[in-house]
């Protein structure tokens, strides 16, 4: 094994263990869909920072941004002095993603804050505060966060372990992942079952009159690249309006332009009251939102929602330069291009290895689960942090999802040119395939013996 990078050595001795180290690249600049370290090596991303750099690295309009905001003004505290560009921030997610539907005759109120976690947390002090309620429901599968809040409310004990006492009045449902779960069963049949799971819920779970919010992401990021099936997400919509309670989407992974448009939820003709927006809204820069229905928004009393940080003014500036790059380069054409494209590769590369369990994503959101024998209770997380290493080896700097980690899953900047992007897919084909026949080999080895 080749010695590690001296920075990973002074990494190791000095930073705490619990902060993870996904891959052990290290990177000095990046532009575009390329990332460079100190010694002049090359990484194609397929990780975008997880997610927030859907406007490529170092976007020059961003960067502009930013240097122009920080000569004007850094830090205030919104709480204490006002500032523009907060306010044009909230009024442009306002336009652009509008809770308050002219049905209801209701605007859109937002709140900014500085991370996805921090989002989550308020999103769920907001609708406690509207429905009087403490319960929230959550699912099997979801992140939202490393905050107490927002762990309690993560499924995958590996994110949490030993980090309890967790919040209380967490209730967690099954996600309806027709993949894992649906077996032989046609999948309107199991949506149906899965929505009357849901309903059962409140007499078996937990009371609908003690439930402030269902918190879900539309297609989960972290629990391995899974869409919500639509009927299901539009039964939620249907539950939360007949028992009073706030329906939160997290669209922290999957909002602005990952998946062809700015939310994911639009994909589904399904509002929710309120969302939580962060990662790639800043370009780079930690920001987030809490975007809702006034009437529901305003139900928190002044001083309960905020932070000193929270909408920053330069990552406010760098926020609203990333937005109006987006809307130049047309990402959410673009992603939806991309998407294709991954979505084609891997459909491909199924019919080559039985391994390949499932393709799956919305736009330029697309997973690829790894399993044994086709059997979606046997899954392949080995095998995929085999193929990732080597894929490393050669360039490709790419992450897995799912609570077994054997998804494969494409986050690359939405700037990617369509040769890195091929480049990428057939390393990333190329391994698979590698990593297959080494399997096989094994394999013909033990039946041998
Ligand atoms: N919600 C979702 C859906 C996420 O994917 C993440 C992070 O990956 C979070 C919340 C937490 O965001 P942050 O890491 O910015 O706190």
């Amino acid at each position: 094994m080749s010695q590690p990078h001296a920075l990973i050595s002074r990494r190791n001795a000095v930073v705490a263990r619990g902060v993870p180290m996904v891959t052990t690249a290290t990177v000095d600049h990046a532009s575009g869909a390329m990332l460079h370290d100190a010694d002049g090596e090359e990484l194609l991303d397929f990780t975008g920072g997880i997610g927030v750099m859907n406007v490529g690295h170092g976007n020059a309009r961003v960067v502009a941004a930013i240097k122009a905001q920080a000569d004007k003004l850094l830090h205030t505290c919104f709480h204490v002095a006002t500032y523009e560009p907060y306010v044009a921030l909230c009024e442009r997610l306002a336009t652009l993603l509008p809770h308050g539907d002219g049905t209801r005759g209701q605007s859109t109120k937002v709140v900014l804050l500085n991370s996805g976690a921090e989002a989550v947390e308020n999103a769920i002090k907001i609708a406690r505060q509207a429905t009087g309620r403490p319960a929230v429901v959550c699912f099997t599968g979801s992140f939202h966060g490393r905050t107490l809040l927002g762990m309690s409310l993560t499924s995958k004990v590996g994110y949490k372990a030993g980090c309890g006492p967790f919040a209380p009045e967490i209730y967690r449902l099954p996600f309806p992942s027709y993949f894992h779960h649906g077996a032989g069963l046609d999948e309107a049949t199991f949506v149906d079952r899965e929505v009357q799971r849901l309903r059962d819920a409140f007499l078996d779970t937990v009371s609908a009159k003690d439930v402030a919010a269902i918190i879900v992401e539309p297609v989960q990021g972290e629990g391995g690249f899974l869409p919500a099936p639509l009927e299901w997400l539009r039964a939620l919509r249907t539950i939360c309006d007949e028992r009073g309670i706030v329906l939160i989407f997290d669209e922290v992974q999957s909002g602005f332009c990952r998946t062809g448009k700015w939310a994911a939820y639009e994909h589904y003709g399904v509002t929710p009251d309120i969302s939580t927006w962060a990662k790639s809204m800043g370009g780079g820069l930690p920001i987030s939102a809490v975007i809702g229905r006034s009437s529901v928004m305003d139900a928190a009393a002044p001083g309960t929602l905020g932070g000193t940080y929270g909408g920053n003014p330069v990552a406010c500036a760098a926020s609203l330069a990333a937005i109006d790059a987006m809307e130049e380069l047309q990402l959410n054409a673009r992603a939806t291009v991309i998407g294709a494209t991954i979505r084609e590769r891997f459909t491909e590369l199924k019919a080559r290895c039985p391994m390949v369990g499932d393709v799956r994503g919305l736009g330029a959101m697309v997973g690829v689960e790894f399993i044994e024998d086709g059997d979606p209770a046997r899954p392949a997380g080995d095998f995929v942090k085999e193929v990732l290493g080597h894929a490393l080896e050669r360039g490709l700097l790419a992450i897995s999802a799912g609570i077994h980690g054997n998804v494969i899953r494409v986050l690359s900047p939405l700037v990617i040119t369509d040769d890195q992007l091929d480049r990428g897919l057939r390393i990333l084909e190329e391994e698979v395939l590698a990593a297959w026949s080494r399997l096989e080999a094994t394999h013909q080895v033990l039946v041998h013996r």
